[in-house]
This record gives C-alpha cells, sequence and structure tokens, in this order.
C-alpha cells in the first residue's frame, strides 16, 4: 500500500527535525532550570543585572546562584545582590563561597551572615589562586584547604542545601581519576549536588557522568550550559578552565568579530543543541550562566520546555 501525499510529508518533515524541535514536540517534560548571576561593579551593570532578574524570574529556576569574586574580592557585593534577591524576590538564592585568601574562622563568619539573611543553599568552591587561574595554589595558613573542607564545615554550621563543582573535562590541576575521588570526597562531606564547568562536548559530558556514577556518586550532576557571544573570550576562559573548544565552534565564529548581533544568534543555536541533545538522552537539569543577561537564556529555557509561570 502506498502512503498518502499528507503522510510522505508528515514523515519527511518529521525525520528532518533538529534535536531543538524534537525536543520540543516531546511528552512529559519536567525541567529543572537554574541560573547563576555575577555581583555586579556599577550601577549600570546593577540596572541590567535586575532588568534580567525580571524577565527571568517569572521561569520559576529551583534557585539563582551569585558568585563569588577571585579571593572574596566580591564578597560585599555578593552579599547584597544575595541579600536583595531574598527581600525583593521569592526567587531562592545560592550564594558561591570560596576559600581563598581567608582563615576559617572569617569564612565561617560569612557562612553565618548567610544564614542569618535567610540564605539556605550555599555553593562551595576552594577558589583560584589569587594570581588567578594557572598559578599554583596554596591554602590560607589557616583556611579550608579544599572545597571538601568548606563543604564539610557549611554543613555543621546549618542545614544549608550545598553545590559544588565537577569538571567533565577534568580541573586544570588535576586528572580526571582524582577529581572524581574529589568529588565522592565533596559527597561524603555533604554536597547534595554538583554543578558542571561549562563544556561544548557532549560526549566528554556524558562519559564524564558515566564515571561518577560508577563510582557510586548519586547526588544530581547539573550540566552548566554557557551561551558564547565573545568568542575570543571564551578561547582565553577554556584556556583556563579546562574546557575544549571544538573546531566547529571556532567555525562557526569565524569572521564574526565585528558582528556580535550574528554571534548572538549562533550563541543561542549552539547551547540550544546542547541543551537539546542531553534532553534526549534523558537529563532535564539545567544551570545557565547568564552572564546577568536574559535574552538567551530565556530563550534556551523555552527550547528545555520552561514557560513562564507567573512567578516573581
Ligand atoms: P576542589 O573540589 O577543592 O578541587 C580543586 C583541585 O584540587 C582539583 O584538581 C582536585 O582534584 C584537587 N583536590 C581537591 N582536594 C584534594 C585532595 N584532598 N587531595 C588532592 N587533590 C585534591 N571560582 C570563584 O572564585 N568564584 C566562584 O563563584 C566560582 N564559581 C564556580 C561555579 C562552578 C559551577 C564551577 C564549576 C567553578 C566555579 N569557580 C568559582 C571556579 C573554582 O573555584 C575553580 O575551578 C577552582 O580551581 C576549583 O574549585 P573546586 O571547588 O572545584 O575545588
Amino acid at each position: 500500500m502506498s502512503a498518502s501525499p499528507t503522510a510522505v510529508a508528515s514523515s519527511i518533515r518529521t525525520s528532518a527535525l533538529g534535536p531543538v524541535a524534537r525536543a520540543a514536540g516531546r511528552s512529559g517534560r519536567h525541567p529543572n532550570i537554574s541560573f547563576e548571576f555575577f555581583p555586579p561593579k556599577t550601577a549600570e551593570m546593577e540596572e541590567s543585572l535586575w532588568a534580567a532578574v525580571r524577565r527571568l524570574a517569572p521561569l520559576n529556576p529551583a534557585f539563582v546562584s551569585v558568585t563569588y569574586g577571585a579571593g572574596g574580592s566580591t564578597r560585599e557585593r555578593t552579599h547584597r545582590t544575595v541579600r536583595r534577591l531574598i527581600e525583593e524576590t521569592s526567587l531562592k538564592p545560592a550564594a558561591h563561597l570560596t576559600c581563598v585568601s581567608a582563615s576559617r574562622a572569617e569564612v565561617d563568619e560569612v557562612i553565618r551572615d548567610y544564614w542569618q539573611s535567610g540564605v539556605r543553599h550555599i555553593v562551595a568552591l576552594r577558589g583560584d589562586p589569587p594570581g588567578g587561574v594557572g598559578g599554583a595554589y596554596a591554602p590560607h595558613p589557616d583556611g579550608y584547604a579544599n572545597a571538601t573542607e568548606l563543604t564539610a564545615a557549611i554543613r555543621r554550621m546549618g542545614d544549608f542545601e550545598v553545590s559544588v563543582g565537577c569538571y567533565p573535562e577534568g580541573h586544570p590541576e588535576g586528572d580526571l581519576n582524582r577529581d572524581i575521588d574529589v568529588l565522592k570526597a565533596k559527597v561524603d562531606a555533604g554536597a547534595t549536588r554538583a554543578i558542571s564547568q561549562f563544556f561544548f562536548d557532549i560526549d566528554a559530558y556524558l562519559r564524564f557522568l558515566d564515571r561518577v556514577r560508577a563510582a557510586g556518586i548519586t547526588i544530581p550532576i547539573v550540566p552548566g550550559i554557557m551561551p558564547v557571544t565573545n568568542f575570543k573570550g571564551l578561547v582565553k576562559m577554556s584556556e583556563a578552565v579546562g574546557t575544549s573548544v571544538p573546531a566547529w565552534l571556532a567555525s562557526l565564529f569565524e569572521g564574526l568579530d565585528s558582528d556580535p548581533d550574528t554571534r548572538r544568534l549562533i550563541a543561542c543555536s549552539v547551547a540550544a543543541e546542547i541543551c537539546a541533545k542531553l534532553e534526549a538522552e534523558g537529563y532535564n537539569d539545567f544551570h545557565f550562566y547568564t552572564l546577568n543577561r536574559a535574552d538567551l537564556t530565556y530563550a534556551l529555557c523555552r527550547v528545555v520546555g520552561v514557560h513562564e509561570t507567573g512567578n516573581t
């Protein structure tokens, strides 16, 4: 029996769908999203952060995290941003905290301050050497040596949810085997979730997940999704944090240095494809590095099936 023209047309349309359209057509999606912001330096940056918060809040993220500048340089600004999120929105903030250049007593004071301000979720990180990524890390003589010790301290001090970092392509100072042992130690110390460094190699991410699960680590591992608009900046950052930049990504951005509009369109399409492919593998949690801008993240949330709920 030959297929009707309509059936043929529809089968052609279906087989031609890419991962984004296939994801949109999938039923029973239960995505969990979260956003990362950084504390603003200037009044203008403050304005754009809060515009992004207002635009993204109705998407009802599980939490929004606020980074902590290298060496604790943004301690006050991080705290102020987190406090304002608590006071002015119904979002659940997760405050990043590092061990760098601070004694245990100083870090403990920050943890206590967070608790008193109503923060119940901390992203516990060791942090990078004060001279920047790449230098040798030396813990403060009276400080927490690493994220494992910090996680244990946070859990001792209050009933916090603790997220930690993980590195699908390996942390630049370690090797993947040791990193997985370290992730296990962070879980044993009380970590409840791991958020990944950004990546573009989905196979490497999936292999990493296999190794993590084989090591008996069962906490949620949430992929960090970075929409890339500044390719030159990305190459520098990726080198520092150990993320590989595939040739196909470089070729997409080739010749677009003075064309930010096209770069943004490409950024969205690349990140959308990563999300949709992860979703096709059955992963529904996504942590978006917003860079304090709403538009790309807002579009990506639609790709993973998140629409406004009207909650702010
Ligand atoms: P750890 O988990 O402590 O590991 C660091 C390195 O030391 C790894 O190579 C590990 O294998 C090794 N190691 C740890 N413990 C041991 C041990 N007992 N024995 C031997 N080796 C060990 N940085 C900031 O400054 N501010 C931020 O807000 C921030 N946010 C981040 C958010 C995410 C999601 C991620 C993934 C990273 C973030 N970073 C931030 C960067 C982070 O601080 C750096 O990657 C840092 O170099 C490592 O931090 P960590 O918490 O992963 O360290």
